[in-house]
């Protein structure tokens, strides 16, 4: 018998590791690196949040609260939802926990059995597969290619529904992509998914604020009102608001899940920081027009990077709707050998290479379940974004 879970053994720890561990050592070791690698903004939460979480601290709200969000941030985000997606939830249909990633852990240790399926697109945020494994279910992927710009068809969502199947996962503007789903091409997998009354949606909208041009966020109960009773609303303030280390997320969805949900909360974390939960209230409530600046700072930074990667010989990097990522493909680097004599056979060996070789991390697509691409934060100064892409371009020109 050994002595740790069985469980773990089905979850693999994550691969992005790998490349930020290289990444820290040689920053140690005093060499130039400029990081690609990080999944937050660049800048610090506004301050009339951080004033709302000094106020929390200094009029004592530092106490334990309601297990899943105290009244005042369930009705600011009820509100958030109308005001932003059309959205009419009740306090009791909204949960709150320590960031997006509790609230999706919680919906899938709240619902999933052995072998029941979540059907997962790739590429995919890291934590999808593993957190399903985790919580007992089996994730069930299926490939964007780089011809479809990263979106699934609606026959692949089709194909890859069976009578196991539970969820459906959504994530649209995507980590790791960028891609961004239109009314349209949403509305043709709702019509999917309206077909199939046993199969439940996961809408992970966490960068629903970052969308660029012509694109306009849209998220599966809004747009299909028929699925409203069997999705689950997912968002935060971490990327939209510059709060990733407050630690809070959000969703809503049916009372019933909302409360299994609770549950699970209840007996593991119990209730996300008091002090996080009223600057969130104030992130919600509070000014929204930075919001608009923001998705312009990185529709900028966007087009610098898509534009330098698509300068490079052996990368083709299309051009996404939102978030703080691109996902270029180096298909045209597999097989040849760089300026130091390392053969680039996988995107874990360009990742590397690239690291060693010039000090750029970014992450391998590997981690991501599609290849051979690697990730590219963008939510970096444009100083560094110019001279990490002058780097990787003078990589892909010593290549053999
Ligand atoms: N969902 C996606 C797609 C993400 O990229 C992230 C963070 O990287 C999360 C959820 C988790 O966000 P949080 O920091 O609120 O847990």
């Amino acid at each position: 018998m050994t002595f740790l879970s069985a469980t773990l053994d089905r979850v693999k720890p994550s691969p992005t590791i790998v490349v930020t561990t290289k990444a820290a050592e040689l920053k140690a070791a005093g060499r130039d690196v400029i990081g690609l690698g990080a999944g937050e903004p660049d800048f610090d939460t506004p301050e009339h949040i951080q004033e709302a979480g000094k106020a929390a601290i200094e009029s004592g709200k530092t106490r334990y609260t309601a297990v899943d969000g105290v009244p005042e941030l369930k009705q600011a985000i009820c509100d958030k939802f109308k005001r932003d997606n059309g959205l009419n939830y009740e306090p009791s249909q909204v949960t709150v926990g320590a960031g997006g990633k509790q609230v999706l852990y919680n919906a899938f240790m709240a619902t999933l059995n052995a072998g029941d399926e979540v059907i997962i697109p790739a590429p995919y945020w890291v934590s999808y597969p593993d957190m399903v494994l985790l919580a007992g279910g089996e994730p069930v992927v299926i490939e964007a290619t780089l011809k479809n710009q990263f979106k699934i068809m609606p026959d692949q969502l089709r194909a890859a529904i069976t009578p196991k199947t539970k969820w459906f996962l959504f994530n649209s503007p995507s980590n790791p992509t960028g891609a961004g789903y239109s009314w349209e091409e949403l509305k043709a997998l709702t019509d999917v998914l309206v077909e199939f009354p046993h199969v439940w949606v996961i809408t992970d909208d966490m960068y629903e604020h970052l969308a660029f041009g012509d694109f306009k966020f849209c998220t599966p109960a809004q747009l299909e009102p028929k699925l409203y009773n069997r999705t689950l609303t997912v968002n935060g303030v971490s990327k939209a608001y510059a709060m990733t280390g407050w630690r809070i997320g959000y969703a809503a969805g049916p009372e019933m899940l909302i409360k299994a949900m609770r549950k699970v909360q209840s007996q593991s974390t119990s209730n996300p920081s008091s002090i996080g939960q009223y600057a969130a209230v104030e992130a919600l409530n509070g000014p929204q027009d930075f919001l608009a600046d923001n998705a312009k700072l990185f529709e900028r930074r966007r087009d610098l990077v898509v534009d330098a990667l698509n300068a490079c010989p052996g990368i083709t990097c299309p051009r996404p709707e939102g978030a703080f990522y691109v996902y270029p493909s180096i298909a045209g680097c597999i097989g040849k050998t760089t300026s130091n004599g390392v053969l680039i056979e996988t995107d874990k060996d360009f990742a590397t290479a690239l690291l060693e070789d010039t000090g750029v991390a970014v992450v391998f697509g590997a981690a991501f379940g599609v290849s051979p691409n690697f990730r590219v934060s963008y939510a970096t100064s444009d100083a560094d974004l110019t001279e990490a892409c002058a780097r990787i371009r003078t990589f892909c020109d010593g290549l053999k």
